[in-house]
């Protein structure tokens, strides 16, 4: 019954798709995040991530292989994350990293590599052609950019959306 248990609240806070947590469990990890930050006086990293133009990605090659997409992208950061690092799913095409400890140049060179990464990945469907698949991401850092979840869920967002419009395939870093 336990083993039962802990399957199905696994399954409750897990995404289908990617196997990462899903935004029910990013809620709790942010407050927990936060909050031992807060009482160890370390910084605190949040990125928001959008696969650009991913709509167009599904129009032009299925969402199938959008779905393979997706996984590959998640993928590259998963391989790189730290024990207490986290990724969630936020919905969709968005994706929020939690990164304990971690000041926003950390931040920075952690989502610049990222992009760099899956600015390369070769997919077989875009054999051929010069479409790359790209993402963009937006980062705050509690203490130096917000005091509050809410800021810093606020300010992260407003980087990102400040990615799109600078271009998109970017990092944007709150100020
Ligand atoms: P932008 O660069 O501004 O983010 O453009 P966009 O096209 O990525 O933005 P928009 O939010 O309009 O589109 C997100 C798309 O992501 C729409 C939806 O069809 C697709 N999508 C969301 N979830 C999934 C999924 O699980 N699988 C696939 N294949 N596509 C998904
Ligand atoms: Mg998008």
């Amino acid at each position: 019954i336990v083993q039962w248990g802990e399957k199905a609240r696994k399954r409750t806070i897990t995404d289908d798709l990617t196997g990462i947590y899903n935004r029910r469990f990013l809620d709790d990890a942010m407050i927990t995040a936060f909050n031992n930050a807060v009482n160890m006086k370390s910084p605190l990293a949040v990125i928001m991530m959008d696969i650009d133009l991913f709509r167009q990605i599904n129009d032009l090659l299925g969402h199938k292989i959008g779905d393979q997409i997706i996984k590959a992208i998640v993928n590259v950061y998963a391989e790189k994350l730290k024990e207490d690092d986290i990724i969630a799913r936020f919905g969709g095409d968005e994706f929020t990293i939690i990164l304990p400890d971690t000041d926003m140049n950390s931040a920075k060179s952690f989502a610049e590599t990222v992009r760099k990464e899956v600015e390369l990945l070769e997919f077989e469907s875009l054999e051929n052609t010069e479409y790359h698949i790209t993402i963009s991401q937006g980062i705050s850092v509690y203490p130096k950019n917000a005091h509050s979840i809410k800021e810093l869920k606020e300010t992260a967002d407003a980087a990102l959306y400040k990615a799109k419009e600078e271009g998109r395939n970017k990092v944007v870093c709150s100020v």
